[in-house]
């Protein structure tokens, strides 16, 4: 899918601070953190949210789950917030599957 910013962050094209990488997924840093730690998780292939990516590659969506503790474990954390928004008006913006991995702050509930 050209134009995917995403795309182009496991590309390469574009740069991220990474914090992980496999076959299935990438973990970087979120441009713009809503917490000490905000990380992002993302599944290699291009799908637009995150139930497309599970019914489409529930192989995918495993790992994309699995690497948000793995994640939040490297930074230091025991309790974070994974957030998968789907649709503009649940405030998505990037239009391929990705988890938030949300913490080292008291998180409210419910969120905004
Ligand atoms: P969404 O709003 O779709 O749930 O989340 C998209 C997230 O991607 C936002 O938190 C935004 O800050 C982050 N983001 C957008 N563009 C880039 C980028 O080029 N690099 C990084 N590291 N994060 C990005
Ligand atoms: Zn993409």
């Amino acid at each position: 899918m050209p134009e995917c910013i995403f795309c182009s962050i496991v590309s390469g094209e574009i740069p991220a601070e990474f914090v992980l990488r496999t076959p299935a997924v990438v973990a970087f840093k979120d441009l713009n953190p809503q917490a000490p730690t905000h990380i992002l998780v993302i599944p290699t292939e291009h799908h637009e949210n995150a139930a497309e990516l599970a019914q489409r590659n529930p192989g995918q969506a495993a790992a994309v789950l699995a690497a948000t503790e793995q994640v939040a474990h490297e930074a230091g954390l025991t309790d974070y917030r994974t957030v998968f928004n789907t649709g503009a008006l649940a405030g998505q913006s990037v239009f391929h599957a990705h988890a938030h991995v949300l913490g080292g702050r008291d998180l409210e509930w419910p969120p905004g």
